[in-house]
């Protein structure tokens, strides 16, 4: 079998979204699957909305989402003379010709046709003129006037399109560029790609590409258009759905395998399994199994895949990727053994890194800056709560080491020893150690704090 390559091509007029990335994944692990090669080629040809500065936004979303691509990057912009030599080749082998209608004459020409019910087309009128180039001259393909074009989509099955549909399209303008169909096709074919995986949105696009590939007697590679992604309301996917940019996800903390899961499993089934190792995607992930019907995005699922992967990685990992969230945060810039106990009591209770670092902030204010919550406070922190924090602050006090070991025999022999139940202690603890009736392991929070932290806050509730 021939080398697997494919490719993926984005327009740098904006960020890489997930709809986009979507496709980046699917065509990367069809290269990884049959250990083919992954090219990433910069469409670059509309000048006006093409930027460097999404160029670069791409490159990093790709990285950050583990995107490796084989080779060069490619620009189209540098390929003009490449493209240009294939037209030339078309015109010579007469598969191609001038054209000198005006964008004004070929649109009278559309309108003629929707006046008479027809579809709008250009109706073939230089064709067989036989002109040279010339001020204003662009040129056509010398499409075929009957017969199919048949092509097995790997997404959406047989796709038979009737040429008539198609009319001799402009590949090169007058302005002496290719237009995007004349380019994708040769890049395709420079590169060797065997399988262009797109968005259906361009599926209109392929019988046309098909054509221009005929006429230069290549080879057709496999094509795969994916469905569009939608929203949960099933409207096209929008800012309002909460979809995002890779990087907005990045800042908001996400995980890049979390995101790269969730986005295969919209469009792509193995058996019910929800999660996946990256290297489990790259096993399975053989170009089958792709679904031809839109999913629908879901920021909860996402969530949801996130928080798995945030439980499932080693420690230091996730504290290593937490930290630039706690300085962020305002929370300064812990070193790595103060970050892992702190990701190790509330990594279960939080969806993403951001969250995550935004957790820590009551064990990182001073005892003096701790606020509480109204409510907690004033239900748990009453006389009796009260009573119970300065007989634990002498407990505490005597414990040594501060140890969480220690601390929760010492709680627990507290309990045990007044007759008390511990759902009469362990509310106004809570309260004076994080503010509210939240957080992880009432011992592990005090070892964390440390002595001197621990009955600074005991005393504050309880004065
Ligand atoms: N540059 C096109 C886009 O961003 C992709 C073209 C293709 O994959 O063939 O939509």
């Amino acid at each position: 079998m021939t080398q697997v390559v494919t490719r993926f091509a984005p327009s740098p007029t904006g960020h890489l979204h997930i709809g986009g990335a979507r496709t980046a994944i699917f065509c990367w692990l069809l290269a990884r699957h049959f250990n083919g090669r992954f090219h990433l080629r910069i469409e670059d040809t509309d000048l006006l909305r093409s930027k460097q500065e999404y160029t670069d936004s791409i490159l990093a979303s790709m990285r950050w989402l583990g995107l490796d691509w084989d080779g060069e990057l490619t620009y189209q912009t540098q390929r003009t003379g490449i493209y240009n030599a294939y037209v030339d080749k078309l015109l010579e082998n007469g598969h191609a010709y001038w054209c000198s209608c005006t964008p004004e004459t070929v649109e009278a020409m559309r309108e003629e046709a929707r006046a008479k019910g027809l579809k709008p087309r250009y109706n073939g009128c230089c064709r067989n003129r036989d002109l040279g180039p010339g001020e204003g001259h662009c040129v056509r393909l010398k499409a075929p006037l009957s017969g199919k074009v048949v092509f097995d989509d790997l997404v959406k099955g047989k796709i038979a399109v009737d040429v008539g549909e198609l009319d001799d399209m402009v590949i090169r303008r007058a302005d002496g560029m290719p237009t995007y169909n004349m380019a994708v096709v040769v890049d395709d074919h420079d590169m060797g790609i065997t399988h262009v995986i797109r968005g259906d949105d361009h599926v209109s696009n392929t019988p046309r590409q098909i054509l221009i590939y005929e006429a230069l007697g290549l080879s057709v590679p496999r094509f795969g258009h994916v469905p569009m992604i939608l929203g949960p309301d099933r409207q096209k996917l929008s800012k309002r759905h909460g979809a995002r940019a890779v990087i907005e996800y990045q800042q908001d903390g996400l995980l890049p395998q979390a995101l790269v899961n969730y986005l295969v499993r919209l469009g792509w089934s193995h058996g019910n399994q929800e999660l996946f190792t990256p290297e489990e995607l790259v096993e399975y992930f053989d170009g089958t199994n792709l679904n031809p019907a839109a999913a629908a995005f879901d920021p909860t699922k996402l969530e949801w895949c996130n928080a798995h992967f945030m439980r499932e990685m080693p420690l230091a990992e996730l504290a290593a990727l937490t930290a630039p969230f706690v300085e962020q945060a305002g929370l300064g810039n812990l070193p790595q053994e103060r970050l892992e106990p702190l990701c190790a009591m509330f990594r279960e209770r939080a969806n993403n890194l951001k969250a995550l670092a935004e957790s820590f902030r009551p064990l990182l204010v001073p005892a003096a800056e701790l606020e509480y919550a109204e409510k907690d406070a004033a239900k748990h922190l009453a006389e009796a709560g009260k009573a119970h924090l300065t007989a634990l602050a002498a407990v505490f006090a005597a414990c040594a080491p501060f140890t969480a070991e220690n601390l929760e025999a010492a709680l627990n022999a507290y309990v045990a020893d007044n007759g008390l139940k511990f759902k009469e202690v362990a509310p106004p603890l809570r309260t004076a150690l994080m503010g509210f009736m939240g957080g992880s392991h009432l011992n592990e929070i005090m070892a964390f704090l440390g002595r001197d932290e621990t009955l600074a806050r005991l005393e504050k509730a309880a004065g």
